[in-house]
């Protein structure tokens, strides 16, 4: 056994945040000294490419692991924001396909983590748009299944469908997969309608939703064009803070950087849309601003 603590960004619908998510929170948690790989489990290769890495060139990826071709080891790369890569190629669209005929498919990926597993303190999963073999074994490699949520009308279905996929994982693969908690993404603070769907989330379904959201912001759009991550691109962001702040819960470790509040306060005239709010009537909070005194 290791330390090494494995999170699967999940949800099958596309444009939630999980890949952004991924980037950013493996970027806090080197930032604090944590030793993080990521690994993009998406054919679509937006990790790989948003961390630097042209997926065009990419000679060994995860599609050769997950296939036996290579050791995880001898795939995987380092990257500017300091977490290792393990990087996707279009290939991997046809992976699926040849994992469907092989025993024990859905056990691939974990065996193949447990070669690097020891070098890692956190293990980052960023799972393509789908409930399809990739994302079931993702969750039965994983520890904690962490659920970005755009709070949107109908945002509700989703979870409900990928709550019982988790279900089946942990009856069936991985009895130790337990939920992270929601994380509110691209969150507008001007309506109330987004309040409103997190607090249905929230007790419709039992889950913890972790607060403060991480908000809209265009910066973060503009990150992955180069090759960063909005730690580094727009560091002093709120929504960098968030991303900060859930680091910091998962590492735990306190907040004891210098400015922590001036982080949040510091960048004067954000537009609207930077702020991230409270989130009342929620049901069910992972409040990371109450321990710290990080103000919103
Ligand atoms: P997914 O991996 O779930 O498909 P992405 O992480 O690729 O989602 O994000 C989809 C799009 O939303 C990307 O263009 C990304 O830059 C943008 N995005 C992500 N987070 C935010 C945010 N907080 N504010 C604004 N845009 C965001
Ligand atoms: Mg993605």
């Amino acid at each position: 056994m290791t330390d090494c603590r494995t999170i699967a960004v999940a949800n099958q619908k596309g444009g939630v945040a999980k890949t952004t998510t991924v980037a950013s929170l493996g970027a806090a948690l080197a930032e604090l000294g944590q030793r993080v790989l990521v690994v993009d489990l998406d054919p679509q290769a937006c990790l790989t490419f948003s961390l630097g890495l042209d997926p065009d060139t990419v000679e060994l990826s995860v599609h050769d692991v997950l296939l036996g071709r290579v050791a995880a080891s001898m795939a995987i790369h380092p990257t500017p924001d300091g977490p290792d890569l393990l990087p996707s190629t279009i290939e991997l669209a046809g992976c699926e396909a040849m994992l469907l005929s092989r025993t024990g498919r859905e056990y691939t990926l974990r065996l193949a983590l447990d070669e690097v597993r020891p070098s890692y303190d956190v293990i980052l999963l960023d799972c393509a748009p789908s409930l399809g073999v990739l994302t079931i074994n993702a969750l039965t490699a994983a520890d904690e299944v962490l659920m970005p949520l755009q709070c949107e009308t109908l945002s509700h279905r989703g979870v409900g469908q990928l709550l019982d996929t988790v279900h089946d994982v942990q009856r069936l693969t991985n009895r130790g997969l337990s939920v992270l908690g929601v994380l509110p993404t691209l969150f507008d603070s001007r309506t109330t309608h987004a309040r409103e769907v997190l607090a249905d989330v929230s007790t419709r379904y039992g889950l913890d939703v972790i607060t403060p959201p991480i908000a809209k912001s265009v910066r973060f759009a503009e990150a992955p064009a180069t090759g960063r991550s909005i730690l580094r691109t727009a560091g002093r962001t709120p929504g960098a803070a968030g991303y900060r702040a859930l680091a910091r819960r998962i590492a735990g470790v306190a907040d004891t950087s210098e400015g922590a509040d001036a982080d949040l306060a510091g960048e004067g005239a954000l537009p609207v849309d930077d702020i991230a709010p409270p989130v009342e009537d929620v049901d069910r909070v992972i409040d990371l601003t109450a321990a710290e005194g990080v103000h919103t």
